[in-house]
Protein backbone atom coordinates (compact mmCIF):
# COMPACT_ATOMS: atom_id res chain seq x y z
CA UNK A 1 0.00 0.00 0.00
CA UNK A 2 1.19 3.28 -0.84
CA UNK A 3 0.03 6.59 0.84
CA UNK A 4 0.54 9.85 -1.16
CA UNK A 5 1.07 13.03 0.61
CA UNK A 6 -0.86 16.19 0.31
CA UNK A 7 1.85 19.17 -0.56
CA UNK A 8 0.96 20.83 2.37
CA UNK A 9 1.77 17.83 4.67
CA UNK A 10 4.08 19.03 7.66
CA UNK A 11 7.05 16.86 9.02
CA UNK A 12 5.11 16.59 12.61
CA UNK A 13 2.42 14.63 10.27
CA UNK A 14 4.50 12.64 8.33
CA UNK A 15 6.26 11.47 11.84
CA UNK A 16 3.12 10.42 13.05
CA UNK A 17 1.91 8.23 10.33
CA UNK A 18 5.24 6.40 10.16
CA UNK A 19 4.58 5.91 14.21
CA UNK A 20 1.43 4.67 13.68
CA UNK A 21 2.45 2.34 11.04
CA UNK A 22 5.36 0.84 13.21
CA UNK A 23 3.19 0.75 15.90
CA UNK A 24 0.88 -1.82 13.45
CA UNK A 25 3.62 -3.94 13.39
CA UNK A 26 4.86 -2.45 9.29
CA UNK A 27 7.00 -0.55 8.18
CA UNK A 28 6.43 3.17 6.42
CA UNK A 29 9.62 3.47 3.85
CA UNK A 30 9.59 7.22 2.54
CA UNK A 31 10.03 8.91 -0.80
CA UNK A 32 10.79 12.43 -1.65
CA UNK A 33 10.17 12.89 -5.11
CA UNK A 34 10.05 16.14 -6.84
CA UNK A 35 6.28 15.75 -7.45
CA UNK A 36 4.46 13.93 -4.40
CA UNK A 37 6.34 12.71 -1.22
CA UNK A 38 4.96 8.55 -0.95
CA UNK A 39 5.26 6.74 2.07
CA UNK A 40 5.15 2.93 1.31
CA UNK A 41 3.72 0.34 3.66
CA UNK A 42 5.46 -2.87 3.86
CA UNK A 43 4.26 -5.86 5.67
CA UNK A 44 1.43 -8.41 5.76
CA UNK A 45 -1.27 -7.25 3.41
CA UNK A 46 -3.89 -8.86 5.05
CA UNK A 47 -3.20 -7.00 8.06
CA UNK A 48 -2.42 -3.33 6.12
CA UNK A 49 -5.91 -3.99 4.36
CA UNK A 50 -7.37 -3.62 7.86
CA UNK A 51 -6.03 0.08 8.75
CA UNK A 52 -7.49 3.15 8.00
CA UNK A 53 -4.76 4.96 6.26
CA UNK A 54 -6.42 7.46 4.72
CA UNK A 55 -7.83 9.15 7.43
CA UNK A 56 -4.59 10.87 8.78
CA UNK A 57 -4.08 14.12 8.27
CA UNK A 58 -1.70 15.09 5.67
CA UNK A 59 -3.09 12.21 3.14
CA UNK A 60 -4.48 12.72 -0.10
CA UNK A 61 -5.10 9.00 -1.34
CA UNK A 62 -3.76 5.48 -0.66
CA UNK A 63 -2.90 3.14 -3.23
CA UNK A 64 -2.73 0.00 -3.34
CA UNK A 65 0.47 -1.46 -5.37
CA UNK A 66 -0.90 -5.22 -6.79
CA UNK A 67 2.60 -6.27 -7.91
CA UNK A 68 4.30 -8.32 -5.68
CA UNK A 69 7.78 -5.88 -6.12
CA UNK A 70 6.80 -2.67 -3.97
CA UNK A 71 9.46 -0.80 -2.75
CA UNK A 72 11.29 -1.66 -6.09
CA UNK A 73 8.27 -0.61 -8.21
CA UNK A 74 7.87 2.95 -10.45
CA UNK A 75 4.71 3.56 -8.27
CA UNK A 76 6.40 4.00 -4.94
CA UNK A 77 9.01 5.74 -6.31
CA UNK A 78 7.84 7.99 -9.77
CA UNK A 79 10.97 9.02 -9.97
CA UNK A 80 14.59 7.56 -11.44
CA UNK A 81 17.18 6.34 -8.32
CA UNK A 82 20.75 7.27 -8.87
CA UNK A 83 22.79 5.27 -6.85
CA UNK A 84 25.87 7.57 -5.80
CA UNK A 85 29.46 5.58 -4.81
CA UNK A 86 31.71 7.93 -3.22
CA UNK A 87 35.03 8.67 -4.23
CA UNK A 88 38.09 6.84 -3.26
CA UNK A 89 40.02 10.47 -3.25
CA UNK A 90 39.29 12.79 -1.18
CA UNK A 91 38.08 15.71 -3.04
CA UNK A 92 37.09 13.75 -6.39
CA UNK A 93 33.60 13.90 -7.87
CA UNK A 94 31.71 10.70 -7.03
CA UNK A 95 30.38 8.48 -9.29
CA UNK A 96 26.55 7.95 -9.99
CA UNK A 97 24.71 4.97 -12.06
CA UNK A 98 21.48 6.53 -12.82
CA UNK A 99 21.75 9.79 -13.68
CA UNK A 100 23.06 11.47 -17.54
CA UNK A 101 26.55 9.62 -17.33
CA UNK A 102 26.36 5.99 -18.67
CA UNK A 103 28.75 4.12 -16.24
CA UNK A 104 31.34 1.84 -17.54
CA UNK A 105 32.76 -0.95 -15.18
CA UNK A 106 35.67 -2.99 -16.74
CA UNK A 107 37.93 -4.96 -16.00
CA UNK A 108 39.40 -8.94 -15.83
CA UNK A 109 36.78 -11.55 -15.38
CA UNK A 110 38.94 -12.54 -11.70
CA UNK A 111 41.80 -11.16 -10.37
CA UNK A 112 44.82 -13.37 -10.72
CA UNK A 113 47.72 -11.78 -9.75
CA UNK A 114 48.50 -8.25 -8.36
CA UNK A 115 50.42 -7.31 -11.38
CA UNK A 116 47.92 -8.37 -13.85
CA UNK A 117 45.43 -6.59 -11.73
CA UNK A 118 47.09 -3.31 -11.90
CA UNK A 119 48.12 -3.79 -15.56
CA UNK A 120 44.13 -4.31 -16.73
CA UNK A 121 42.65 -1.49 -13.88
CA UNK A 122 45.23 0.76 -15.45
CA UNK A 123 43.79 -0.41 -19.39
CA UNK A 124 40.33 -0.01 -17.91
CA UNK A 125 40.70 3.39 -16.36
CA UNK A 126 42.74 5.12 -19.19
CA UNK A 127 39.86 4.01 -21.32
CA UNK A 128 37.11 5.91 -19.51
CA UNK A 129 35.62 3.37 -17.07
CA UNK A 130 34.66 4.75 -13.57
CA UNK A 131 34.57 1.78 -11.93
CA UNK A 132 36.99 -1.64 -11.96
CA UNK A 133 35.46 -4.88 -12.13
CA UNK A 134 36.92 -8.46 -10.71
CA UNK A 135 35.95 -10.88 -8.73
CA UNK A 136 38.01 -12.49 -5.70
CA UNK A 137 35.04 -14.73 -5.13
CA UNK A 138 34.58 -16.91 -8.48
CA UNK A 139 31.30 -19.07 -9.06
CA UNK A 140 32.89 -21.64 -11.46
CA UNK A 141 30.55 -24.39 -13.07
CA UNK A 142 33.44 -26.73 -12.27
CA UNK A 143 34.99 -27.32 -8.81
CA UNK A 144 38.16 -28.15 -10.77
CA UNK A 145 38.06 -24.43 -12.16
CA UNK A 146 40.11 -21.16 -10.80
CA UNK A 147 38.05 -20.36 -7.71
CA UNK A 148 39.19 -17.05 -7.02
CA UNK A 149 42.28 -15.49 -4.75
CA UNK A 150 40.11 -15.10 -2.10
CA UNK A 151 40.90 -12.38 0.25
CA UNK A 152 44.36 -12.09 -1.00
CA UNK A 153 42.27 -10.56 -3.94
CA UNK A 154 40.16 -8.25 -2.29
CA UNK A 155 43.71 -6.69 -0.56
CA UNK A 156 45.22 -6.86 -3.96
CA UNK A 157 42.09 -4.84 -5.32
CA UNK A 158 42.06 -2.44 -2.28
CA UNK A 159 45.52 -1.38 -3.09
CA UNK A 160 44.68 -0.89 -6.98
CA UNK A 161 41.76 1.32 -5.68
CA UNK A 162 44.47 3.02 -3.30
CA UNK A 163 46.80 4.03 -5.87
CA UNK A 164 44.23 4.42 -9.04
CA UNK A 165 41.70 6.04 -7.15
CA UNK A 166 38.95 4.38 -8.52
CA UNK A 167 35.81 2.41 -6.86
CA UNK A 168 35.28 -1.36 -7.21
CA UNK A 169 32.83 -3.88 -7.95
CA UNK A 170 33.70 -7.54 -6.52
CA UNK A 171 31.04 -10.32 -6.44
CA UNK A 172 30.54 -11.80 -2.61
CA UNK A 173 29.03 -15.49 -2.70
CA UNK A 174 28.48 -16.76 0.47
CA UNK A 175 26.70 -14.64 3.99
CA UNK A 176 29.80 -15.75 6.11
CA UNK A 177 31.97 -13.23 3.59
CA UNK A 178 29.38 -10.26 3.60
CA UNK A 179 30.86 -8.08 6.30
CA UNK A 180 34.84 -8.85 5.49
CA UNK A 181 33.87 -8.19 1.66
CA UNK A 182 32.20 -4.90 2.11
CA UNK A 183 35.11 -3.88 3.89
CA UNK A 184 37.12 -3.76 0.37
CA UNK A 185 33.84 -3.30 -2.36
CA UNK A 186 32.17 0.04 -3.26
CA UNK A 187 29.47 -1.78 -4.53
CA UNK A 188 28.84 -5.35 -3.86
CA UNK A 189 28.09 -8.04 -6.65
CA UNK A 190 25.75 -10.44 -6.50
CA UNK A 191 25.93 -12.78 -9.44
CA UNK A 192 23.40 -14.37 -11.63
CA UNK A 193 23.71 -18.11 -9.28
CA UNK A 194 23.20 -15.83 -6.43
CA UNK A 195 20.45 -13.95 -7.68
CA UNK A 196 17.81 -16.27 -5.67
CA UNK A 197 19.79 -16.94 -2.64
CA UNK A 198 17.86 -15.33 -0.54
CA UNK A 199 20.01 -15.29 2.55
CA UNK A 200 22.73 -13.85 0.82
CA UNK A 201 19.69 -11.07 -0.63
CA UNK A 202 19.23 -10.34 3.41
CA UNK A 203 22.71 -9.86 4.52
CA UNK A 204 23.82 -7.15 1.72
CA UNK A 205 20.57 -6.02 2.34
CA UNK A 206 21.92 -4.63 5.68
CA UNK A 207 25.06 -3.44 5.15
CA UNK A 208 25.65 -0.12 3.56
CA UNK A 209 27.69 -0.59 0.41
CA UNK A 210 25.54 -0.34 -2.84
CA UNK A 211 24.43 -3.97 -4.60
CA UNK A 212 24.50 -4.53 -7.71
CA UNK A 213 22.55 -7.57 -8.63
CA UNK A 214 22.79 -9.40 -11.89
CA UNK A 215 19.80 -11.01 -13.28
CA UNK A 216 19.80 -15.32 -12.55
CA UNK A 217 20.35 -17.53 -15.79
CA UNK A 218 16.98 -18.79 -16.03
CA UNK A 219 14.96 -16.07 -13.94
CA UNK A 220 12.04 -13.62 -15.00
CA UNK A 221 12.16 -9.63 -14.47
CA UNK A 222 10.21 -9.86 -12.35
CA UNK A 223 12.04 -12.07 -10.29
CA UNK A 224 14.67 -10.16 -10.45
CA UNK A 225 12.97 -7.34 -9.20
CA UNK A 226 11.80 -9.43 -6.12
CA UNK A 227 15.28 -10.26 -5.53
CA UNK A 228 15.93 -5.96 -5.52
CA UNK A 229 12.98 -6.01 -3.18
CA UNK A 230 14.53 -8.31 -0.65
CA UNK A 231 17.74 -5.87 -0.34
CA UNK A 232 15.53 -2.97 -0.28
CA UNK A 233 13.43 -3.94 2.26
CA UNK A 234 16.14 -4.89 5.05
CA UNK A 235 17.08 -1.17 4.35
CA UNK A 236 19.82 -0.45 1.80
CA UNK A 237 18.31 1.87 -0.81
CA UNK A 238 21.24 1.32 -3.30
CA UNK A 239 20.78 -1.15 -5.68
CA UNK A 240 21.60 -1.60 -9.21
CA UNK A 241 20.12 -4.08 -11.88
CA UNK A 242 21.97 -6.29 -14.41
CA UNK A 243 20.79 -7.74 -17.44
CA UNK A 244 23.62 -10.15 -18.54
CA UNK A 245 21.66 -12.83 -20.61
CA UNK A 246 19.43 -15.56 -20.02
CA UNK A 247 19.57 -19.19 -21.20
CA UNK A 248 17.50 -19.98 -24.17
CA UNK A 249 17.58 -22.92 -26.61
CA UNK A 250 20.22 -20.55 -28.89
CA UNK A 251 23.61 -22.20 -28.26
CA UNK A 252 25.54 -19.57 -31.16
CA UNK A 253 26.14 -16.97 -28.02
CA UNK A 254 26.60 -18.13 -24.38
CA UNK A 255 23.56 -16.40 -23.11
CA UNK A 256 20.52 -14.66 -24.92
CA UNK A 257 21.13 -11.07 -24.34
CA UNK A 258 17.29 -9.33 -23.62
CA UNK A 259 17.98 -5.90 -24.03
CA UNK A 260 13.55 -5.70 -23.83
CA UNK A 261 14.92 -6.11 -20.37
CA UNK A 262 16.39 -2.18 -20.00
CA UNK A 263 13.17 -0.54 -20.89
CA UNK A 264 10.96 -3.33 -18.99
CA UNK A 265 13.07 -2.53 -16.11
CA UNK A 266 12.79 1.06 -16.52
CA UNK A 267 9.38 0.94 -16.84
CA UNK A 268 8.79 -1.03 -13.48
CA UNK A 269 11.16 0.12 -11.31
CA UNK A 270 13.04 3.23 -10.71
CA UNK A 271 15.76 1.62 -10.01
CA UNK A 272 19.27 1.90 -12.53
CA UNK A 273 20.06 -0.81 -15.13
CA UNK A 274 23.46 -1.77 -16.64
CA UNK A 275 24.13 -4.50 -19.44
CA UNK A 276 26.63 -6.79 -19.33
CA UNK A 277 27.74 -8.06 -22.99
CA UNK A 278 30.46 -10.19 -21.76
CA UNK A 279 28.84 -12.72 -19.88
CA UNK A 280 25.87 -12.18 -21.99
CA UNK A 281 26.94 -12.92 -25.25
CA UNK A 282 30.72 -15.04 -24.33
CA UNK A 283 32.52 -14.07 -27.11
CA UNK A 284 34.41 -10.53 -27.57
CA UNK A 285 33.39 -9.52 -31.20
CA UNK A 286 30.07 -9.53 -29.73
CA UNK A 287 31.08 -7.22 -27.55
CA UNK A 288 31.15 -3.76 -28.95
CA UNK A 289 27.72 -4.26 -31.13
CA UNK A 290 25.47 -5.44 -27.84
CA UNK A 291 27.10 -2.52 -25.96
CA UNK A 292 26.18 -0.20 -28.38
CA UNK A 293 22.96 -1.46 -28.81
CA UNK A 294 22.52 -1.30 -25.13
CA UNK A 295 23.35 2.39 -24.29
CA UNK A 296 20.87 2.70 -27.53
CA UNK A 297 18.45 0.53 -25.16
CA UNK A 298 18.80 2.83 -22.20
CA UNK A 299 20.89 1.39 -19.62
CA UNK A 300 23.09 3.11 -16.86
CA UNK A 301 26.15 1.75 -17.55
CA UNK A 302 28.03 -1.52 -18.69
CA UNK A 303 30.05 -4.49 -17.41
CA UNK A 304 33.15 -4.99 -19.90
CA UNK A 305 35.54 -7.81 -19.37
CA UNK A 306 38.90 -6.99 -20.81
CA UNK A 307 41.88 -8.48 -20.85
CA UNK A 308 45.71 -7.95 -22.17
CA UNK A 309 46.24 -11.95 -22.97
CA UNK A 310 43.23 -13.74 -23.05
CA UNK A 311 44.62 -17.06 -23.76
CA UNK A 312 46.35 -16.51 -20.30
CA UNK A 313 42.81 -15.70 -18.91
CA UNK A 314 42.00 -18.01 -15.66
CA UNK A 315 38.28 -17.42 -16.74
CA UNK A 316 36.53 -16.06 -19.19
CA UNK A 317 39.20 -15.90 -21.98
CA UNK A 318 37.13 -16.13 -24.77
CA UNK A 319 34.86 -13.43 -23.97
CA UNK A 320 37.60 -10.64 -23.00
CA UNK A 321 37.97 -7.75 -25.20
CA UNK A 322 41.36 -6.66 -25.66
CA UNK A 323 42.36 -2.99 -24.99
CA UNK A 324 42.69 -1.62 -28.51
CA UNK A 325 39.69 -3.25 -29.16
CA UNK A 326 38.46 -1.69 -25.69
CA UNK A 327 39.29 1.47 -26.44
CA UNK A 328 38.12 1.68 -29.97
CA UNK A 329 34.83 0.83 -27.92
CA UNK A 330 34.72 3.48 -25.69
CA UNK A 331 35.68 5.97 -28.48
CA UNK A 332 32.58 5.31 -30.31
CA UNK A 333 30.22 4.95 -26.83
CA UNK A 334 31.27 8.31 -25.99
CA UNK A 335 29.70 9.42 -29.75
CA UNK A 336 26.34 7.53 -29.13
CA UNK A 337 26.27 8.58 -25.78
CA UNK A 338 26.48 12.08 -26.45
CA UNK A 339 24.17 11.83 -29.79
CA UNK A 340 21.76 10.70 -26.67
CA UNK A 341 22.11 13.57 -24.67
CA UNK A 342 24.48 11.69 -22.19
CA UNK A 343 27.92 10.76 -21.12
CA UNK A 344 30.57 8.40 -20.87
C1 LIG B 1 30.96 -12.01 -13.13
O1 LIG B 1 30.52 -10.89 -13.46
O2 LIG B 1 32.10 -12.16 -12.71
C2 LIG B 1 30.08 -13.20 -13.23
C3 LIG B 1 30.46 -14.37 -12.73
O3 LIG B 1 28.94 -12.98 -13.88
P1 LIG B 1 27.52 -13.76 -13.79
O4 LIG B 1 27.19 -13.88 -12.35
O5 LIG B 1 26.61 -12.83 -14.54
O6 LIG B 1 27.70 -15.07 -14.49
MN1 LIG C 1 33.53 -13.58 -16.12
Amino acid sequence: MIIVLKKSASEEQIRHIEEKIREWGLQPSISHGAEKTVIGVIGDEAVIRTKPLEVFPGVESVMTVLKPYKLASREFHHDNTSVTIAPVTAGCAPTVIGGRQIVVMAGPCSVESRESLFEISRCAQAGGAKIIRAGAFKPRTSPYAFQGLGRKGLEYLSEMRRELGIPIVTEVMDTRDVEMVAEFADVLQIGARNMQNFNLLKAVGKVKVPVLIKRGLSSTIQELLMSAEYVLSQGNPDVILCERGIRTFEPMTRNTLDLSAVPVIKRESHLPVIVDPSHATGHWDLIPSMSKAAVAAGADGLMLEIHPRPEEALSDGPQALLPDRYMNLMKELGTLASALGRSI
